[in-house]
């Protein structure tokens, strides 16, 4: 840290992104990301849009917003597109948050949102979860404060129904309610159709998890058109060509290819379903998921343990260190190949 850096900024703590070891070490479930390839109509374009990188990217994001917009039933001012939805989640914090307007969210959910509350000094304040690891929908009724959800939420997986969000929305009339539906491909349910009705709501998204496309960086906002503007402000205040040249067409291109999109996904969630059956007659207790990962303890064996057993095994998974949680694993989907490798690991233990 040099003696340069603001008082305020000194005691960040950073978010902490899983583990990135080179490709091949580990099988990899650590990070949510999709284990199938991006299609291959992608992979070709890549070498003809590396020619036109000399000119600047199209800050509008046109024919993707444009493909965006038909396939989910929405006016292209409905939607901003992002460099990942952390950004256009920091966007949120930027337009909705400051001065008298903090943010709730519950106390185990998605590690950044507490990150941005620091790094734009918002006061975050975490509204515990039931010991089911489920939302009391009724502690966010007129809370007064900008309500930011992830769901399905991570990384437990558990699925709020669209009944319930929209209690939330209809309950906080002078807030904006934020839904992060990250893993919403997965739990065949979105909020996004709710957004033509409530003016308060956005529906935050991303291509890294369920569109293979974690390492291109694109997320999305949807919602009403001044509340897409307020976002708008804030990207062309602070970087208009966020979501470079190759990202936009394979974002599009991802959208276009629908039946590959839909089969890793319906290839996902079946694996999830056998995975989760195999490890419960190995003494496994595995929370109901949404997503395209599960949250599992053993209650004979410590978190740490099994992670650490697995880790020795080059199986990769993910393991938070808070009290609540911290018997419980978090792993990734893989394909059913790997997952069946994972099983028969913690057979052995
Ligand atoms: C992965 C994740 C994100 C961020 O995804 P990007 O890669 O930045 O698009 C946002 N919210 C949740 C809950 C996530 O798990």
């Amino acid at each position: 840290m040099s003696r340069f850096l603001v008082p305020s900024k000194a005691g960040l703590v950073e978010y902490v992104p899983g583990e990135q070891p080179p490709r091949g070490e580990f099988i990899k479930l650590n990070t949510n990301e999709n284990p199938f390839e991006p299609p291959q109509r992608s992979i070709d374009y890549i070498a003809q849009v590396a020619k036109g990188l000399n000119i600047y990217n199209d800050t509008r994001c046109s024919r993707l917003t444009e493909t965006f917009a038909s396939y989910y039933d929405i006016a292209r001012e409905n939607v901003i597109f992002s460099n990942g939805s952390d950004e256009v989640l920091a966007f949120c914090y930027l337009a909705y948050c400051g001065g008298e307007n903090d943010i709730a969210y519950p106390d185990i959910t998605y590690g950044f949102y507490s990150v941005f509350s620091q790094l734009f000094n918002i006061r975050g304040q975490e509204i515990p979860l039931k010991d089911d690891f489920t939302i009391d929908i009724t502690d966010y009724f007129g809370c007064g404060r900008v309500v930011l959800i992830a769901n399905p939420n991570a990384p437990t997986g558990i699925v709020l129904p669209l009944s319930d969000i929209e209690q939330i929305v209809i309950n906080n009339p002078d807030n904006i309610v934020i839904i992060d539906e990250a893993y919403a491909d997965f739990s065949g349910q979105s909020a996004m159709q709710l957004t033509k009705k409530y003016k308060n709501l956005i529906v935050v998204g991303t291509f890294s998890k369920s569109r293979s496309m974690a390492g291109a960086r694109l997320g999305y906002a949807v919602g009403d058109a001044e509340l897409i503007a307020d976002l708008n402000r804030i990207k062309f205040s602070f970087n208009p060509y966020n979501v470079n040249a190759m990202t936009q067409e394979l974002g599009a291109i991802s959208i276009e290819e629908d039946d590959y999109f839909k089969g890793c996904i319906n290839e996902i969630t079946t694996t999830r379903d056998w995975f989760v059956a195999e490890i419960t007659k190995l003494g496994f207790d595995t929370l109901p998921s949404g997503a395209n990962f599960v949250f599992t303890r053993n209650k004979r064996l410590a978190g740490e343990h099994i992670y650490s057993y697995l880790r020795d095994n080059k199986i990769l998974v993910r393991h938070f260190g808070a009290d609540k949680i911290k018997d419980y694993l978090r792993i990734t989907i893989g394909t059913a190949e790997d997952m069946a490798k994972v099983v028969s690991c913690l057979s052995s233990i």
